[in-house]
Parts: structure tokens; C-alpha cells; sequence
């Protein structure tokens, strides 16, 4: 009996164990995945909410019943969920093009995990990978941001302005940030945005 109380104790414990091991090696991936020393740190704050899906949503404000109803304050047709938002409403689907097209960026992949593992496993520089990820956690805090102004301004801005504050945000970033060695290629590329 008390043998079957250990190893069960046991068992348990191992169980536990693994589950914890599995949890941590997840956070690693997502943390190797999301962080980037060249990235601002408010950004990455942000693009961390998002990612663990814990940004103030009006879907759960609602459910909470702290905001009237769950409707984007973007688009006013749908849910607010983060996958409505990053990058469902047409609004933001918009400025991820344009981020795209601006970067000479040709990739499917229109949601944060997906962006974010596209970039991870890309084969290109790292110069021009840590550039991506700058600019995906630049353009999820300006639409949080953007979000946020509807919320509490009752503004709307345009997609061609959030664009524009986030490539700006992005060069002088990257600017300051450039390293010693860079390819000329990736210089001209960088060069040109
Ligand atoms: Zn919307």
C-alpha cells in the first residue's frame, strides 16, 4: 500500500516535472522566437502581451461585463479577439501588407505565431531577420496603440499613417543599432526602405 502511495507520489511527481519541462521549453521557443535585441523594448512589451494573449480585449472586458459590447473598435463589425485584431480586421490586415510590401516581403503568413516562426526559420541574415522582427513587434504596438486611440480618443487614424509612424520608428531604430559588419546587400536593401 504504502509502496503504491509512493509510486504514485512518484509518478506524479515525474508527471509534474514533465509538464513543467514541457511548459519551459515552450516559454524558450517563444522566447528565442519574440526576442530581439534591436526591437524597442515598449514593442516588445506589447508584441509579449500579445503573444501569451494577455492585452485587454474587449471580447474579455465584455465577458467581465466592464464594456457594453465586444465590438472592434476598428472596424465595428466583428469580435474583438487577438486574432480578430493581429491581423483578421481589414484595418490592420492592411498595414501588414503594406509593412510586407515595404520590406520586399514575400510570406503567407498573416498571424503573430506564424509571422514570428516564419521569421525564425527564414534563411536570410541575421541583420535582415533581427530588421523583420523590429518591424513586427513595431507594427502590433502601433496597432495596439491605434486601438487604444479609438478606445479612449474616439480616433480612427488612417492605415497609410500608422505605416508611416512605423517605418519611421523602425529606421531610426535600426539606424542607431546598426552593427559593425553588414553585408553591402543587406546596407543597400536597408538603405532604400
Ligand atoms: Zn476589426
Amino acid at each position: 500500500m504504502q509502496m503504491l502511495k509512493l509510486l504514485s507520489r512518484g509518478e506524479y511527481k515525474t508527471n509534474e516535472g514533465y509538464q513543467a519541462l514541457v511548459t519551459a521549453k515552450q516559454s524558450v521557443k517563444w522566447y528565442k522566437e519574440v526576442w530581439n535585441k534591436m526591437a524597442i523594448p515598449k514593442h516588445m512589451f506589447i508584441l509579449w502581451l500579445a503573444v501569451l494573449d494577455r492585452m485587454q480585449l474587449k471580447e474579455r472586458l465584455f465577458r467581465f461585463q466592464i464594456v457594453p459590447d465586444e465590438n472592434c473598435l476598428l472596424c465595428g463589425t466583428k469580435k474583438e479577439t487577438i486574432e480578430h485584431l493581429f491581423f483578421d480586421c481589414h484595418l490592420c490586415y492592411q498595414a501588414l501588407n503594406q509593412i510586407k510590401d515595404w520590406l520586399g516581403w514575400h510570406t503567407a503568413a498573416s498571424t503573430i505565431p506564424k509571422i514570428l516562426r516564419w521569421v525564425a526559420k527564414a534563411r536570410m541574415t541575421r541583420f535582415r531577420k533581427q530588421v523583420y522582427s523590429t518591424t513586427v513587434a513595431a507594427l502590433v504596438y502601433h496597432l495596439w496603440w491605434c486601438r487604444n486611440e479609438a478606445l479612449w480618443n474616439h480616433k480612427v487614424y488612417r492605415v497609410s499613417i500608422v505605416v508611416r509612424r512605423i517605418q519611421s520608428n523602425v529606421k531610426n531604430r535600426v539606424r542607431s543599432y546598426m552593427p559593425n559588419k553588414i553585408q553591402h546587400i543587406d546596407q543597400d536593401w536597408f538603405d532604400q526602405l
